[in-house]
């Protein structure tokens, strides 16, 4: 049996979703499906969000019939059909990775690639051999921590139309450093696996296992990795340095307990600098990500990040990526509960169809928005006079940094005077001069490329 829902416009869309659950709960074995213009132009909510399996493009009466006639829905024209994933149990996921025709792939031509382009720019160093003749691994299939500017958590889950797809790993459990020694007896030139999984060390004790494993091994291989800050303390990093880690990429994004928080990043703040020189201590670089404006950040929680970080940067203890803002990533709790972008439309070349990019979610408070809006649009401006006067030679992706971050402490500074706004106050948020349609005519630049 298969029942349709016709959808006209989105003012009944929710309505529509509530008739097509109680449906279900009526019918349970039923297939739902879903037509009309809403449903159409806006088939991936529908297949996403509610019981309904098909949607039919444009006219419904061909689909439909031969659906109820028990065509095969591959044969069947003018139809979306989600199927829902199946998630990987722990030996498919492995299975998928050994079976990998390692040998086969052509590392050495793309290796050579970007060899004979550093020659060119003369600038190959050993460093730069190592990171050129890099490998990647997937030892877990997602990552459960639930950060809510980012989709990873919700992707596996949202694919299979279940809560609760286990976290699966092969970093203990499966013969990892067989497959690493095959793939380095096929590719002697090999130097460094990078693990790119979104939290390698989860399990503290996997990582220890597996660390120990491979310093006896003597392997003589180097390892990137992904963690959080507070899975880091002096055991584990011991043993990671042992092994040949030599860079953490380390999600800080924050050093505002408020801004944490918001992000449910589930650490504290304070642990921060201490982690951080001690994995600079045992060896290996901190290459740690920032998010300087969330939703609810105020003038105070980037003040308190930048004035952090500058010192860090300086005193080289890490390197440091640095986004202005959250991007409202598709799937991510950030995208579900903003609406608020800072929106370009651009016309996708050679089609009749354009793209809205979000560049990012403004921020609700008012002053932040300007520094926010201000930064995009002039960051570019200062970072070419900054290469002007230092000479291309000197502006280094460090000092373009702790440029960009001086820069976010002018604007702030700005508005602090222009608004009469002290350290520890959010503004009179009641001004309302500074509104979301002020901003989006404001926002001019067309070539910002994050920072
Ligand atoms: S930001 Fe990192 S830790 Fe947080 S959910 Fe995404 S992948 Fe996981």
């Amino acid at each position: 049996m298969f029942l349709a829902v016709v959808l006209g416009w989105e003012d009944s869309l929710i309505n529509d979703i509530e008739n097509m659950m109680l449906a279900q709960r009526l019918c349970p074995d039923a297939l739902l499906v879903a037509g009309g213009i809403e449903a159409q132009f806006n088939y991936q909510t529908l297949l996403d969000k509610s019981p309904c399996k098909i949607v039919v493009l444009g006219e419904g009466e061909m689909p439909m019939t031969m659906i109820a006639d028990g065509f095969s829905l591959d044969n069947i024209p003018g139809i979306v059909l989600r199927k829902d994933s199946i998630p990987f149990s722990n030996e498919q996921f492995w299975n998928a990775t050994k079976n990998i025709e390692w040998e086969k792939i052509r590392y050495e031509d793309y290796w050579d690639f970007y060899i004979e382009k550093y020659r060119q720019k003369n600038d190959l160093t050993e460093e730069r051999l190592d990171q050129i003749h890099t490998l990647r691994i997937f030892t877990r299939n997602r990552c459960p921590r639930n950060c809510r500017f980012c989709s990873s958590t919700n992707q596996l889950t949202w694919a299979s139309g279940k809560l609760g797809v286990p976290i699966i790993d092969i970093m203990a459990d499966q013969d990892l450093i067989g497959l690493i020694e095959r793939i380095k007896k096929a590719h002697p030139r090999l130097r460094t696996i990078y693990f790119t999984d979104d939290d390698f060390c989860i399990s503290k004790e996997k990582v220890i296992e597996f660390c120990k494993n491979v310093a006896a091994k003597n392997l003589g291989l180097r390892f990137i990795a992904f963690s959080r800050v507070n899975e880091l303390d002096e055991e584990v990093l011991g043993w990671m340095s042992k092994a040949g880690f030599k860079v953490l990429n380390i999600g800080v994004e924050s050093f505002s307990q408020k801004v944490l928080d918001e992000m449910n990043k589930n650490y504290n703040t304070s642990i921060a600098h201490d982690v951080l020189k001690l994995i600079k201590k045992n060896g290996i670089l901190p290459f740690i990500s920032i998010i300087l404006i969330t939703p609810d950040t105020e003038l105070d929680d980037i003040e308190k990040t930048v004035d952090n970080l500058m010192p860090l940067i300086k005193d080289e203890v890490v390197v440091s990526s640095i986004a202005m803002s959250c991007i409202p990533f598709k799937g991510s709790e950030f995208y579900e509960t903003t609406f608020d972008y800072m929106t370009d439309i651009i016309k996708i070349p050679g089609t009749i169809h354009r793209i809205k990019r979000h560049y990012a979610i403004l921020a609700n408070n008012p002053y932040v928005r300007e520094v926010q809006v201000r930064f995009f649009n002039e960051i570019n401006g200062v970072i070419e006079r900054f290469i002007k006067e230092r000479g291309v030679g000197h502006a280094t992706s460090v000092n373009q940094a702790l440029k960009r971050l001086e820069f976010m402490k002018e604007l702030i500074a700005e508005a602090r005077k222009k608004y009469n706004i002290k350290n520890g106050e959010r503004g009179d948020l009641k001004r309302g001069e500074l509104t979301a349609s002020f901003i989006s005519k404001n926002i001019t630049k067309d070539k910002y490329q994050g920072i």
